[in-house]
């Protein structure tokens, strides 16, 4: 005796899915059609010639331009499968950037950048290790990038653990590599744990450059591509309040 109920209600929600979809597709057709003036710009792919033509200045100012979209909230169109199929014959990246593993910091997305555009190397507190330093020699040596970045972020918590001398299995030996930023900021009126925001702030950029610094004297590679120009060496702070990174002018 339920049977013709349950087809009914069927029936009804059939009718009304129908009704709900055509009004969907309706009102998709009146009120997104855009002029080709209207569409944001579509974004280029990566390839041989536009790394060649590529200076370490307009990889820096690429970097810079794509923050200032995210930050504006108006990204490149992109096809990632087109991205995809497009790079998968070959890289030619122009930039390698350093930055936090923080979640709040995914720094393609921040810095408006594709499937092949940078190289991107994350670790907690944008440490540098022989590692990462092998990492940026092939990507500038081998690969062609033409910019080394390292970006650090406000209220970085592997900074802050440094600060607070965190001991915690592995994590240890990574705070550590934080410790001589630390001792670089001077203690004036600071109460030099994570509480003071300030100090916090001042060893991040500390560790910016002193990373930025290691970069130079630990790679004889890219110390020499930095010599001759052919490669630049750019270091910045993320702000996780508003999404943008302030570039160091030095
Ligand atoms: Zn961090």
């Amino acid at each position: 005796m339920k049977t013709p109920l349950i087809r009914s209600t069927l029936f009804t929600t059939f009718l009304a899915t129908l009704l709900v979809t055509a009004g969907c597709q309706s009102s998709r057709q009146s009120c997104c059609t855009m002029s080709a003036s209207d569409r944001p710009a579509s974004a280029p792919v990566q390839t041989r010639e536009s790394q060649a033509v590529t200076t370490p200045h307009k990889a820096l100012a690429a970097l810079k331009d794509g923050n200032g979209r995210f930050v504006s909230g108006h990204p490149l169109v992109r096809n990632f499968p087109a991205e995809v199929k497009a790079t998968a014959a070959g890289q030619f990246p122009f930039a390698v950037v350093l930055s936090c593993l923080d979640s709040r910091q995914p720094i393609e997305i921040v810095l408006d950048q594709g499937i092949g555009d940078i190289f991107s190397a994350r670790v907690a507190g944008n440490v540098l290790n022989d590692d990462i330093l092998g990492s940026m020699e092939f990507a500038c040596k081998v690969v062609g990038a033409k910019l080394i970045a390292v970006i650090g972020h406000s209220n970085c918590g592997a900074i802050k653990g440094a600060v607070d001398n965190v001991e915690l299995g592995n994590l240890t030996g990574l705070l550590a590599r934080i410790k001589p930023a630390i001792e670089q900021v001077s203690a004036e009126g600071q109460v030099r744990n994570s509480k003071d925001a300030a100090f916090v702030g001042k060893v991040a950029e500390a560790n910016v450059r002193l990373v930025m610094r290691e970069i130079r004297e630990r790679s004889p590679i890219v110390r020499e591509m930095l010599d001759k120009g052919q490669i630049g060496l750019a270091g910045g702070m993320y702000d996780l309040s508003t999404g943008k990174i302030d570039f160091y002018k030095n």
